[in-house]
């Protein structure tokens, strides 16, 4: 009956205080976002706009919205009053539209850089070399109502362990090198869904982002 609010702490309990948990509740029923809710959870994660703004006029006030999926310049607007956290910031267009509409709505909206860690195309985010050029653009230094918090990985879909080590370890690489260049604080490291957040934690996320092993398998 309580099994959503279950699943919830004990993954809490395993990650302690190394990381943050989001679940990622897309393709989710309210019914069982509240039941995780109900069990003194607040931190959601969604991938599709409609549904997300949806979602956040029907349930709690007090509930943290994150934004993870891919996000299109134009919808932004729809989010930028609530949202918590982005966490798939891919380009600069994007970065500048969310500053864009943070002012508008007279805040700040934090947000994380999208990186390209996995061997398949299909999966969105910036080269090492693109994230450099937006991290040392005198433009970013500008934008004035975003808050560069970290950066978001997503891993190969494969069963090859080590592959996927290797992947989150580059991040953590990457995140440590801007860490250490002192041009900025970086202090979140999204990486790790229900499949890999073990080896993630490891590897030194600080924010996972765990659906199905919570919620189940989506509509
Ligand atoms: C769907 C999704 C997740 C969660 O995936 P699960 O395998 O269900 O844990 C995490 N991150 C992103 C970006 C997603 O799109």
């Amino acid at each position: 009956m309580h099994e959503i609010g279950a699943k919830i702490a004990e993954i809490e309990q395993k990650i302690k205080n190394k990381a943050h948990l989001v679940a990622v509740s897309k393709r989710q029923s309210n019914e069982k976002i509240m039941e995780a809710y109900r069990s003194g959870f607040k931190r959601f994660g969604e991938n599709y706009v409609q549904e997300l703004v949806g979602k956040a006029e029907e349930l709690p006030k007090d509930i943290e919205w994150h934004m993870i999926g891919h996000l299109q310049s134009n919808k932004v607007k729809y989010i930028a009053p609530f949202v918590s956290l982005i966490h798939s910031v891919d380009s600069f267009k994007l970065l500048k539209e969310i500053n864009k509409q943070a002012k508008k709505f007279e805040r700040t909206i934090p947000c994380l850089l999208q990186v390209h860690i996995a061997e398949e195309d299909t999966k969105t985010g910036l080269n090492f070399e693109e994230l450099d050029e937006i991290l040392e653009s005198h433009e970013t230094k500008n934008l004035e109502n975003i808050e560069i918090r970290g950066l978001m990985g997503m891993s190969s879909l494969t069963d090859d362990t080590r592959q996927v080590a290797e992947e989150f370890k580059s991040l953590k690489a990457k995140f440590d090198q801007i860490n250490n260049s002192k041009n900025y604080h970086l202090t979140e490291l999204s990486m790790g869904m229900s499949g890999d957040w073990p080896l993630a934690i490891e590897m030194g996320s600080t924010l996972i982002r765990v659906g199905s092993a919570i919620f189940g398998t989506r509509s």
